[in-house]
């Protein structure tokens, strides 16, 4: 391990310890005077230094050029250097969490501020970086092949609101790691703190490396900046998070796209189950960030023998309990179901919490509620419905085998995740195959299936619609080989 790798764990380890264990991967606490973080605008973030631009555009054709120039140098350096502009962009997650978190929670209106800190943490010390690129070597009669996994170049991405900055680090980290530059297109409920995030990476990187705009962001998104983004010549790859109608453009932009699309993970918990962990699994994984993760759990599926049990174990801790009647006025109010078309959640209860929520329909939730929860049918809009805030509906089956087939009809194909709580192997194996999901996570948080609580790493764009999954280093490459005949063996 290097220097600055040590230095680097040394640093998180000593925040993870001083901080209260929560949420996804530990919550940081906003520190005394992060609330006096600047005001974010345009031509703050636009302000040149020194003839750089720092990554900041508003014009794509410009941004696309800049970030191949970038790009271009980059191949001209070492690997170490590439990572030595990944190491800067983790440390401005990990050090300025607080400030760059309220940054966001103040320019978004949506989730837990608290969370919005703790997802930079996140971006910066969970992301992969170039020690996950290898190469591949085949050896034999004939010779040596090495197959490496290059670049493709100017990436061309897309990122959410409901975590702006957290995607940009996180895809910069991945991408810049497999040897690419990036044009972001910023969700614009999003996109000042994202391209103020860009601003101080590639002031970073250009300080330490000497190059600019290897990120590049435009501080103007719009739906037509997007699509000249995707259809320029320029750029070799899209790389898309966020919800259909974005994942369809992409895909039909006929440039090559990995999409992190939408989901709607359901979470079955079965008469086996330890009851009271499924419960607080469920409220640490549905509430964190107040729903806004796209792999949260969205429906509970629950056996009928262990129904009153399990609303129960809810009740006594931080979830608080709806009527039919209750859920179905706080469906009405929240969320949009035409006659016709696609039903989702009404823009302005997106990311809001439980005694929020309950105030909307007129009901006294208890401070400190995390999560509302309330029985519907399974074909309640509450159930169809990607809701992105903190109430999920509960659904009684009359058996396990039921269960799963509810939840497989919720999940609507979109195979992203989905989550079960149950003691029995049997039970598992049949409920994995049956949702064919990317993630699917057992007796934990569904955080858990993304390295926050289980085994493994994690990124904020998990590929299920383009089946890549969660997106790594490698996801950003293109194989190349390089054989040479009858020669240069040891062997
Ligand atoms: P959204 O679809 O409204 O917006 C996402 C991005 O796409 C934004 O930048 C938006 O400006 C852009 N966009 C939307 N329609 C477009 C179009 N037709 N052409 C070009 N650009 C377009 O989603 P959101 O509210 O920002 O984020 C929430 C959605 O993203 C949820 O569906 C969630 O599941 C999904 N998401 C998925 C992942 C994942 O890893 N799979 C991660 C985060 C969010």
């Amino acid at each position: 391990m290097n220097d600055s790798n040590e230095q680097l764990i040394r640093d998180v380890v000593e925040r993870v310890l001083g901080q209260v264990k929560s949420g996804w991967g530990g919550r940081v606490p906003p520190q005394a005077g992060s609330s006096a973080a600047p005001p974010l605008t345009t031509q703050a973030a636009l302000a040149p230094r020194g003839g750089n631009r720092f990554g900041q555009f508003t014009d794509v054709s410009e941004a696309v050029a800049a970030a191949g120039a970038a790009q271009k140098q980059l191949m001209k350096r070492s690997l170490a250097q590439r990572k030595i502009a990944c190491d800067l962009i983790r440390r401005i997650c990990i050090d300025q969490a607080d400030r760059l978190g309220q940054m966001e929670f103040d320019e978004t209106k949506i989730g837990r501020l608290e969370h919005k800190s703790d997802k930079l943490v996140v971006a910066g010390r969970a992301t992969l970086g170039i020690e996950f690129l290898r190469s591949e070597v085949f050896s034999g009669d004939h010779g040596l092949t090495v197959q490496e996994f290059a670049p493709f170049g100017v990436i061309g991405a897309v990122t959410p609101v409901t975590h702006s900055l957290p995607t940009t680090a996180n895809n910069s980290i991945a991408m810049i790691s497999a040897g690419n530059a990036v044009v972001f297109n910023p969700h614009p409920g999003g996109k000042n703190i994202a391209a103020y995030g860009v601003k101080l990476f590639n002031q970073a990187i250009y300080e330490k490396i000497g190059i600019d705009n290897l990120i590049a962001v435009m501080v103007e998104p719009t739906l037509e900046s997007a699509k000249e983004l995707f259809g320029h010549p320029g750029v070799n790859l899209l790389a898309i998070t966020g919800g259909p109608g974005v994942v369809s453009a992409a895909l039909h932009s006929g440039k090559r796209a990995i999409c992190a699309g939408p989901g709607n993970p359901p979470v079955v918990v079965d008469a086996s189950a330890d009851i009271e962990n499924a419960a607080r699994c469920i409220i640490e994984g549905a509430a964190y960030d107040n729903n806004l993760l796209c792999l949260a759990e969205k429906e509970i599926f629950v056996e009928a023998a262990v129904y009153e049990k399990f609303t129960a174990a809810m009740r006594s801790l931080t979830a608080f309990e709806l009527s039919a009647q209750q859920m179905n006025a706080l469906a009405d109010k929240c969320l949009e179901v035409p006659a016709k078309g696609h039903a989702h959640a009404r823009r302005e209860w997106v990311g809001k919490g439980a005694v929020e929520l309950g105030a909307a329909i007129g009901v006294n939730v208890p401070r400190g509620t995390e999560l509302l929860f309330g029985p519907t049918s399974a074909e309640h809009p509450w159930v169809r419905v990607e809701q992105m805030m903190s109430a999920i509906p509960v659904v009684k089956a009359q058996d396990f085998e039921q269960a799963v087939v509810m939840a497989k009809q919720a999940e609507h194909g979109f195979k992203h995740t989905s989550i079960l709580h149950s003691r029995l192997v049997d039970h598992m194996t049949h409920m994995g195959k049956e949702m064919d999901t990317a993630l699917f996570i057992k007796n934990g948080p569904s955080v858990a299936g993304n390295g926050g609580g289980g085994e493994g790493y994690g990124s904020y764009s998990i590929a299920c619609s383009t089946g890549e999954g969660i997106c790594t280093p490698l996801t950003y490459t293109r194989t190349r080989r390089c054989t040479m005949v009858d020669n240069l063996r040891i062997i």
